[in-house]
């Protein structure tokens, strides 16, 4: 052994050769994959993770040295940082050659690794068009929740930041008619006492070293591995998946796996990506289809005076306002790091600039679908050959309008104002949704309303592409919660008891 990652991941070779049968294999090790993946260990289930990506990382960057080091952190999103494509209906002059004008993560962790922290949960209204009321989810959304050790709403976990200074302007946003609150963060501040440290930021490979279920031979009850591993291919007899293709970075050959159940966790584009690439819309021609990302503003608010702490507040959406509000700082930039996503951890007190995130729902339509390149090669580089076609409805247009108008007056009410805003382009909020939409009736989507496919039992989805719609709020910790939801359905599957 050489490195820390063959502490923790096995080959695909040595899986092809186990003795012991696999339960399950879940493709991706971000939240989705993870969550699930020590769910159904957890019952006894032997499971199998393999992750495209190399492990750089045992935790979220925020929790490590390298923390506040903007030179270094972007050599590290460097190693696992790959563009892809989606189409800027937005642009004033849209070039044929569709450039790679957004980033994709792929790594042992995945996005975990370098997200930026904010948890709050979706809106009764948001799940209108689900086969799943709130009241059935917000039991996942507990569990999550906890398992993430999310602060902010509890004495246990009290929020990050609490000073005065952030009291004083919710009340203040509160005064000019907006409600806002402390933002939730996926960041445990319990208390270090008696044997606990907290745990920093969430991360999923965190998550999976801490469970102690990590082993290197496919055994019931336990999690091996695998990474630097792409699953090329799922393939399938019309009413089953009999394996998946897969390649090792290092590999010249393919190696077959087979288990009972297959996971997709890839992220909603890629699961998406690799459905489509193992033909799965001859089954159902709705694969790859009703993809969105959230409407995505940034804004630059200027202080009148200097409020003298860090805040960081969250102004929710609403019924009637299908958009939310995250303001951060006080900074003395002006503009945004594109690679610092914990740049809110080392903010200047006496700065004058907030940054704000407007993260508004998109609509989901079926012409927003997944179109595959030319393949490549490399199995690897093959992963990021496709474009998302993303067109603005009139209904995404006006959303964006509003979103535009409230950020002035939420700028007034905490004693600023707006000296610049951008509207980014689709995929730009990494937020992303849709491929694998989930409904109540057979006809009427992909999969079920645990992420089962309809016309293959033993392939479901973790994450968010089986979702309908978006919600009002960024998406990590209701992917978190859906995973939890997703691995009780397939361990009912495979007990037998649906
Ligand atoms: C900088 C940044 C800031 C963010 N901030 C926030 C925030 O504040 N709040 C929030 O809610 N969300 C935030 N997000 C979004 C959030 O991180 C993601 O929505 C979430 O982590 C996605 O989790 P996932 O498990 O579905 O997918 P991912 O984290 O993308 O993990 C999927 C993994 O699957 C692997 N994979 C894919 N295809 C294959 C294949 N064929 N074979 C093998 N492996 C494969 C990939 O390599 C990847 O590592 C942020 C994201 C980024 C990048």
């Amino acid at each position: 052994m050489t490195t820390l990652s063959d502490v923790l991941t096995t080959s695909p070779a040595t899986l092809a050769n186990a003795d012991q049968p696999i339960d399950v294999i879940v493709i991706g090790s971000g939240t989705a994959g993870v969550t699930s993946a020590i769910e159904l260990a957890q019952q006894g289930h032997a499971v199998v993770i393999l992750e495209a990506g190399p492990f750089v990382l045992p935790s979220h960057v925020g929790s490590t040295p390298f923390r506040s080091r903007a030179d270094l952190v972007p050599q590290i999103q460097d190693l696992v940082r790959h563009r892809s494509i989606w189409t800027n209906p937005d642009a004033d002059d849209p070039t044929p050659q569709s450039p790679r004008n957004n980033d994709a993560w792929s790594a042992v962790g995945g996005r975990t690794l370098f997200w930026g922290g904010c948890t709050p949960r979706f809106t009764q209204w948001d799940f209108d068009d689900w086969p799943i009321s709130y009241e059935a989810f917000a039991p996942y959304y507990d569990r999550a929740e906890n398992l993430m050790h999310v602060s902010g709403a509890g004495d246990l976990r009290p929020p990050f930041f609490r000073g005065d200074e952030q009291n004083q302007m919710l009340r203040r946003l509160q005064d000019a008619g907006i409600e806002a609150v402390h933002a939730p963060l996926g960041v445990d501040t319990q208390e270090a006492k008696n044997g606990y440290i907290p745990r920093g930021f969430d991360s999923s490979v965190a998550r999976l070293t801490r469970s102690g279920l990590l082993t290197h031979q496919v055994q019931p009850g336990h999690i091996v591995l695998v990474s630097d591993t792409a699953v090329r291919q799922i393939e399938q007899d019309g009413t089953q998946v009999t394996g998946v293709i897969v390649q090792g970075r290092d590999d010249k050959r393919d190696t077959r796996l087979s288990a009972r159940h297959y996971c997709l966790a890839g992220g909603a584009i890629q699961s998406t990506r690799l459905a489509v690439a193992s033909g799965l819309q001859d089954l159902n021609p709705m694969v790859g289809r009703h993809i969105a990302d959230h409407l995505f503003i940034q804004g630059l608010f200027k202080l009148k005076d200097p409020v003298g702490a860090p805040l960081y507040t969250f102004v929710p959406s609403t019924k009637d306002r299908r958009f939310n509000i995250q303001i951060q700082g006080p900074f003395d930039e002006t503009w945004y790091s594109p690679y610092h996503a914990t740049v809110w951890l080392d903010c200047n007190p006496d700065g004058l600039y907030l940054l704000a995130y407007c993260f508004g729902v998109g609509v989901a339509t079926s012409g927003n679908a997944l179109q595959l390149l030319d393949r490549a090669e490399d199995p690897h580089a093959d992963l990021w050959q496709y474009k998302v076609h993303n067109d603005r409805t009139d209904k995404d247009r006006a959303i964006l309008d509003e979103m535009a108008a409230f950020l002035p007056q939420v700028a007034a009410g905490m004693g600023a104002e707006l000296v610049r805003s951008q509207v980014n382009h689709p995929g730009s909020a990494l937020h992303e949704i849709g491929g694998l939409r989930m409904s109540a009736e057979r006809d009427a989507g992909v999969t079920d309303s645990h992420g089962r496919f309809w016309s293959l039992p033993n392939l479901s989805v973790a994450d968010s592409a089986a979702w309908p719609s978006q919600g009002g709020a960024n998406s990590y910790l209701t992917i978190t919660a859906w995973s939890l939801r997703h691995a009780e359905g397939v361990a009912a599957r495979l007990s037998g008891a649906s």
